[in-house]
């Protein structure tokens, strides 16, 4: 049976990445860092099927001994502090969890087996202000927050580690996805869940920033399988992961309106870029991933509408739930 590890399984991607695993027969042991009131919302269905282990990407010792403890054929680093705009609040923390977290994972492999397979959950932020569109493996990097710099250094160290010590070493660069589990504070989410509310007359209006960046939104589940592929591969080696298609978050609004039937959004939606201002922000990307289609045969299934659908969806669930 093989063994995987995957820090961030109580995140958007480690569960998902997790019931993939499993189905795939592997054993699935998860990192997860000692909270006094533990997060495990996202696993409480997978739960009884998961061995979780006491680590800290800002604790060397911690993920050396889960290492050495579980003694993985693969390890998944998806742990960071991933969401940007709270990356210039807390630059030196993000870059201790989202970048030098990248080292110690690696260092731990090192020390305990070169043998053991790595993937990094790199970006498409470090493209940032992008040089050229779409962008793919080659694109120069030009990040525009704290998390974005931390990122080219994780993708790097990853580059590095792969050329220094031969380590089976892959960095997925990830276009933005989403689910029914990503953190409230994105901005699909945030949509989805404010959309919700309205329907359900639990809220009146939704503020958000800007409606003009654009991304390339896939979802995640689509996505993980794809992180799984680079390490089945015979060589190690660095890929794009994307839909192609991009899309405003102002489309995104209309879309989630139209789930509810809510024709009239514009009376519910105030668009104050002061509200989510960013030193510097990323209006632009889109993804070129033919050569993950090319060899890892992996392509999206999920199409931007059914994504927006499905979270909205889980949104009204979820609140009908919640009375308060
Ligand atoms: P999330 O923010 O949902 O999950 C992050 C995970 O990291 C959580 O499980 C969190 O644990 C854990 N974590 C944070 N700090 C530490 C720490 N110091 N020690 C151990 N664990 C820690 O991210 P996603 O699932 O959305 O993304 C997974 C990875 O992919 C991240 O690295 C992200 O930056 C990257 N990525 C994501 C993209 C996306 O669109 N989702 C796009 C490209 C890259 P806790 O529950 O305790 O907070
Ligand atoms: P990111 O691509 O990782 O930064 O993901 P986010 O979901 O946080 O943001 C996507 C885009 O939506 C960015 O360009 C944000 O500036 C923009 N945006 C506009 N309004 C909001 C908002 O209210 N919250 C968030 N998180 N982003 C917003």
């Amino acid at each position: 049976m093989p063994k995987a590890l995957i820090t961030g399984i109580t995140g958007q991607d480690g569960p998902y990445l997790a019931e993939f695993l499993l189905s795939k027969g592997y054993h699935v042991y998860g990192l997860v860092r000692r909270l006094s009131t533990p997060n495990l919302e996202n696993i409480h269905h997978i739960r009884d099927q998961v061995e979780l282990l006491s680590g800290d990407l800002l604790d060397q010792g911690s993920i050396t001994d889960a290492i050495s403890e579980t003694e993985p054929d693969e390890v998944y680093n998806l742990a960071a502090q991933s969401f940007v705009k709270a990356s210039w609040e807390q630059p030196v923390l993000t870059g201790e969890f989202t970048a030098l977290g990248v080292t110690r994972v690696l260092e731990a492999i090192r020390t305990v087996n070169p043998k053991i397979k790595f993937y990094q959950a790199s970006s498409s932020e470090m493209f940032g202000k992008v040089t050229e569109s779409p962008q793919k493996e080659t694109t120069r990097f030009h990040p525009r927050s704290p998390y974005g710099v931390a990122k080219v250094y994780g993708h790097y160290t990853t580059v590095n580690y792969r050329e220094s010590y031969g380590i089976f070493a892959c960095s997925g660069i990830l276009f933005n996805h989403e689910s029914p589990r990503r953190g409230i504070e994105f901005v699909t989410r945030k949509i989805s869940n404010g959309v919700a509310r309205i329907k359900l007359g639990k809220q009146k209006k939704l503020e958000l920033g800007s409606l003009e960046p654009k991304r390339d939104w896939g979802f995640s589940g689509d996505y993980v399988e794809a992180m799984w592929l680079m390490l089945a591969q015979d060589k190690p080696d660095d890929y794009v992961v994307a839909t192609g298609e991009n899309h405003s978050v102002r489309e995104f609004v209309e879309l989630a309106f139209e789930a509810v039937e809510i024709k009239n959004w514009e009376d519910f939606v105030i668009s104050n870029v002061s509200h989510h201002l960013r030193p510097a922000e990323v209006d632009y990307l889109v993804g070129d991933a033919s050569k993950a289609r090319k060899v890892l045969g992996w392509k999206p299934k999920t199409t931007f509408r059914q994504l927006v659908e499905m979270m909205v969806k889980a949104d009204l669930e979820l609140e009908k739930r919640n009375k308060t």
